[in-house]
């Protein structure tokens, strides 16, 4: 994203508006700015402003002269009073900030926006997580933290010596060079998104285990982790297998997505298992 400099009138809406607060007003420029490191491509600022094509001159003429009366002329705080934003033509591999953190793009790799993955969600029809499983979602990010690759490489390479397997149809999958050994692509690796999401699964005996690992590996990351599992019920849609390993972890568990079974299993490489229909997430 660029903001033209002939443009802009330093008015300060667009600094509001983004997530990562990359976008500074340059006090020698005089100009709104963003920070390309700190940038990740969303297009908030882009999309979520209104844009009004005041003409620039006019605009700092009217600004300059209200100012000299103590009057401070500001427009609308949801607007770009004069249309300064203006979209780079991405490439590889800066696209990439913009797959993972613009919710509207749908990622190559898995043809689903927003973090490119629906986990465990589809369970009951991808059968991704089978009896005797348990997936989990280790995710990197937020909104004003954002992760870089080297980041989310730490945790891949901690993953994969653990011996775990990294579910196909995840965008940072696909982004690996090397998926035995949880190494992501050189070229991205000087890269920041919004937030990513790596995807594993391994058998439940080895939940606590795992889960220790992944918070472990956190403490060296600049970034914020969560961590969701998801696993089966059995057939009166309880689970007693991973929740007491979770509660005894210290976790608070709260049932938060359930399949109830109804969908039609589409994964035929991997049948959702038949001996217990309830897949649920926790
Ligand atoms: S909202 Fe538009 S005019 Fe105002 S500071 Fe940002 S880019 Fe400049
Ligand atoms: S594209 Fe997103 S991160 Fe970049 S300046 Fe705009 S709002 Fe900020």
């Amino acid at each position: 994203m660029k903001i033209n400099p002939q443009k802009c009138v330093a008015c300060g809406n667009c600094t509001y508006v983004c997530p990562m607060g990359a976008i500074y007003i340059d006090p020698e420029l005089k100009r709104a700015t963003i920070n390309r490191d700190e940038c990740v491509e969303c297009y908030a600022c882009y999309n979520g402003l209104s844009k009004e094509v005041l003409p620039p001159a006019t605009v700092r003429f009217v600004r300059r002269t209200l100012a000299n009366f103590r009057i401070r002329f500001e427009p609308e705080p949801d607007v770009c009073p004069t249309t300064a934003f203006e979209p780079d033509k991405l490439e590889w591999p800066r696209v990439v900030r913009r797959a993972f953190s613009d919710p509207r793009v749908p990622h190559e790799s898995t043809g689903v926006s927003g973090r490119g993955t629906e986990e465990v969600k589809t369970n009951d029809v991808s059968g991704r997580v089978k009896v005797g499983e348990v997936g989990f979602t280790i995710e990197f990010g937020r909104p004003g933290v954002g992760v870089w690759f080297t980041d989310i490489q730490k945790m891949s390479w901690a993953m994969a010596k653990a011996g775990v397997s990294f579910e196909k149809k995840n965008p940072v999958t696909s982004l690996m060079s090397d998926v035995a050994t949880g190494t992501l692509r050189e070229d991205i690796l000087g890269e920041k998104v919004m937030s990513a999401i790596l995807e594993i699964k391994t058998t439940v005996d080895r939940t606590e285990e795992i889960i220790r690992l992944v918070r472990e590996v956190e403490k060296d990351l600049d970034t914020v982790v969560s961590i969701g599992v998801g696993t089966r019920c059995d057939e009166n849609g309880e689970e007693n297998v991973v929740a007491p390993i979770l509660e005894r972890l210290g976790y608070k568990l709260e049932r938060a997505k359930t399949n109830i079974g109804l969908g039609k299993v589409t994964n035929t490489e991997e049948p959702a298992a038949k001996e217990q229909p309830v897949p649920a997430m926790r």
